[in-house]
């Protein structure tokens, strides 16, 4: 994917809160989020990323709270197969517009602050991917009883039984096995 497809990808994850400046503090929205399809930011991809937000106008910026609902793409350890892992990024977080966070607090360590752009625009991409990342399991299953793929042919046995010998066999001894047939097969 190239870049520009990338950003403009990017794009679809802001939310514009411009409206909430204007008004006192304390003043309150609930918006609902919805974003049907694949967005890729960097190099996570997010599928249908929806829920409901509420923003709150504070004394300082935007108070974004809500939890929103996603799923991104990964492969099964066992059977290989890509899936949609659904996941979940509770948000409670506090925006601040881009000049008063300037003049207070830049962090030169911070590379994702959480501004409030002069557009009035917050970007919820980085902490919807960085969520997603987190809550991504070490060995990722298409299903918890996944059966995997066969160890002597490849075939993914969710699909089917495969031909091969049924009686277990420890899979250190398999060269062994494999040795002793070849020899078999010369006499
Ligand atoms: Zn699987
Ligand atoms: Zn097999």
């Amino acid at each position: 994917m190239n870049k520009t497809q990338n950003s403009a990808d990017r794009n679809l994850l802001r939310i514009n809160v411009g409206f909430l400046l204007s008004q006192g503090a304390g003043y309150a929205r609930t918006v609902s989020f919805d974003r049907p399809g694949t967005i890729r930011v960097d190099d996570f991809l997010i599928t249908d990323l929806a829920g409901d937000l509420r923003l709150t106008r504070t004394p300082r910026g935007v108070l974004v709270q809500g939890m929103l609902q996603a799923k991104t793409r990964l492969e099964c350890v066992r059977c290989l197969t890509a899936f949609e892992f659904p996941y979940e990024v509770e948000l409670s977080e506090l925006f601040i517009p881009i000049e008063r966070f300037n003049r207070e607090e830049a962090d030169p360590l911070d590379d994702e602050p959480n501004i409030i752009t002069e557009e009035g625009f917050i970007d919820l991409a980085p902490i919807v991917r960085e969520e997603g990342i987190l809550a991504i399991p070490m060995q990722a299953l298409c299903k918890p009883d996944c059966k995997g793929l066969c160890a002597q042919c490849g075939q993914d046995l969710n699909e089917g039984a495969c031909d091969c010998r049924t009686e277990p066999i420890d899979p250190r001894l398999a060269p062994l096995r494999a040795l002793l047939e070849q020899l078999e097969d010369e006499e």
